[in-house]
């Protein structure tokens, strides 16, 4: 057992030092990625279960490397954030958005909102506000064709700052989430004072929801308090068809997840949004 024991430590902290070792490599490799152009955006589109149509579509980052192909942005993100560069590829995410929602006008396709996922560096830069405001006007977009993704850890690192950053984004008619709703910190008074217009609630919960009482508990509170404060939901990774059933008879308002579609490239995106009108 002792040995046992040595030789599993050591794979222990031989793996712990490859995973740094490819950390540092990803990281280094991420200066770079913005200038080589190794950054797209994929769309994944949101259903409104009232209007059974679209209304949105959430932007995630995708980063293909030449060399090690696609890294997920669950291993990116993070690093990025640390490093600094996630400031500045926020904004080229925020720039891409608005440049390809013009198209989309343009184009003739129907009017929808795009929500983006802010980090809690981008999020508590000095001048937030007014430089999305800046960006969003030079491409010619409205603001509220676009909605902030902040999770709760986002908001609650410095809740005084946040809670006027949201008035001021709210104020400028963007719309503002609180995604990963249920998995962080969120203490009522909180959600009180942050004026956000919707919560997306965890795709943690609605994994077992057909099955198990407890996530079902848990959602149909989260559903009914939104709707006190005068909130509306989203559920995220909505798989099933039973899944979207439960979310409906409880009242949530839109749901997002590989039942109604995949994320999309630009190209696919477009059709869906041209075969899913309205109705
Ligand atoms: P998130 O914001 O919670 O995004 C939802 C994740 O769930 C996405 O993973 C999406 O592809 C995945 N998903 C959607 N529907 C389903 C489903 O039905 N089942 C399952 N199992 N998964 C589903 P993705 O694209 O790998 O992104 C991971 C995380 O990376 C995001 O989580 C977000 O925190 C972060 N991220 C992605 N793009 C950006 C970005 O542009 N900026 C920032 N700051 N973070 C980003
Ligand atoms: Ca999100
Ligand atoms: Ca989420
Ligand atoms: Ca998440």
């Amino acid at each position: 057992a002792k040995q046992d024991g040595r030789n599993s430590f050591r794979f222990f902290a031989q793996e712990m030092q490859e995973h740094s070792l490819r950390s540092l490599q990803l990281s280094a490799a991420l200066k770079d990625a913005l200038s080589n152009d190794q950054f797209h955006l994929v769309y994944q589109p949101q259903l409104s279960l009232t209007d059974n149509a679209i209304v949105g579509a959430e932007a995630l980052l995708r980063w293909e490397h030449p060399e090690w192909g696609a890294i997920s942005p669950a291993e990116f993100i993070p690093l990025a954030e640390q490093n600094g560069l996630i400031v500045k590829i926020g904004e080229w995410v925020l720039q891409q958005v608005a440049t390809q929602q013009k198209q989309w006008l343009s184009k003739g396709l129907p009017e929808i909102i795009v929500a983006i996922n802010i980090s809690a560096l981008q999020f508590h830069q000095q001048n937030l506000v007014e430089r999305i405001s800046n960006i969003i006007q030079e491409a010619g977009v409205s603001p509220s064709n676009i909605e902030i993704e902040l999770t709760e850890a986002v908001a609650l690192k410095d809740p005084e700052v946040a809670g006027k950053t949201i008035d001021a984004l709210s104020q400028q008619g963007f719309k503002v989430s609180i995604d990963d709703f249920g998995t962080g910190y969120s203490s009522m008074s909180y959600l009180k004072r942050f004026a956000v217009h919707k919560l997306k609630i965890d795709q943690s919960f609605i994994k077992d929801i057909v099955t198990d009482i407890d996530d079902q508990a848990i959602v149909t509170a989260i559903i009914q308090m939104a709707h006190s404060l005068h909130k509306t939901t989203i559920a995220e990774g909505v798989e099933t068809q039973e899944q979207l059933e439960f979310l409906k008879e409880k009242g949530c308002e839109e749901i997002q997840g590989y039942w109604y579609s995949r994320p999309l490239v630009t190209e696919q995106f477009e059709v869906f949004l041209t075969t899913n009108k309205s109705n």
